[in-house]
């Protein structure tokens, strides 16, 4: 098989990680693989039984009927297909992504989860975002990249993105969730947010878009030709 290159993003909830990765693939010819939505996909199955997240038996029982897909649309758009049914737009929500932090804690899920995410990268070349992606899942990755962002920043983005789709957005309480999750996912004993030592960390408080998309070229020119 021929050799393929793998770009690890990580970092915490509304840094903005997606946008770019987004942008990044589809410019690069690369397969962008959003690791969230799997744990998403995890959260919304369990949540659809009555399962809590916090439940370590219950999550342990069922885990096994689960099956996740990734499959892309020919726009190039992930999307996350469980026990058969395209659930992309339903695990989209707060109370799904609070959830999902919430059960991404539980190692049977993680173990489950490891091998398919290193399966894709094996495969095609990919921009990988998630949070333990330069860590754990792919320690040997071409390219690391941690991205943050000041919580409140996250927050103020966070905010915008839902008020443009005409959502209902709070500043404060979103800052609360973000900041939840934040400490969730750090302080959970495996696999938690933190970022690589050989990754490069990008703080995109103060930059837009393309100024962000700009550096992140930059530090993935000096490891591939592009
Ligand atoms: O990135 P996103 O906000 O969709 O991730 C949802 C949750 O899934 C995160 O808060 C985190 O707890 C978990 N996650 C993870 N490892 C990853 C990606 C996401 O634990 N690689």
């Amino acid at each position: 098989m021929a050799k393929t290159y793998s770009i690890a993003i990580d970092g915490p909830a509304g840094a903005g990680k997606s946008t770019i990765a987004k942008a990044l693939a589809k410019e690069l010819g690369y397969h962008y693989v959003d690791t969230g939505a799997i744990y998403r996909t995890v959260a919304y199955f369990l949540d659809l039984l009555g399962i809590s997240p916090k439940d370590v038996d219950g999550v342990e029982r069922y885990i096994d009927e689960l099956t996740v897909e990734i499959t892309y649309d020919e726009t190039g758009k992930q999307h996350m297909i469980m026990n058969g049914m395209d659930v992309s737009d339903e695990i989209r929500t707060q109370d799904i992504s609070q959830k999902a932090s919430l059960v991404s804690a539980h190692k049977v899920v993680r173990d489950v989860l490891l091998d398919m995410q290193r399966d894709v990268a094996k495969k095609h070349n990919v921009i990988m975002d998630g949070r333990d992606i330069g860590t754990v899942v792919l320690p040997n990755a071409t390219v690391k990249i941690f991205l943050t962002a000041s919580a409140e920043v996250r927050a103020q983005r966070r905010t915008a993105e839902l008020l443009e789709k005409g959502q209902k957005a709070e500043y404060n309480q979103i800052l609360k969730e973000i900041q939840q999750r934040d400490y969730q996912d750090t302080h959970r004993p495996i696999a938690p947010l933190k970022q690589a030592s050989d990754a490069v960390l990008l703080d995109t408080s103060e930059m837009d878009i393309p100024t962000v998309l700009e550096n992140m070229k930059r530090i993935i020119g000096e490891k591939i030709a592009l």
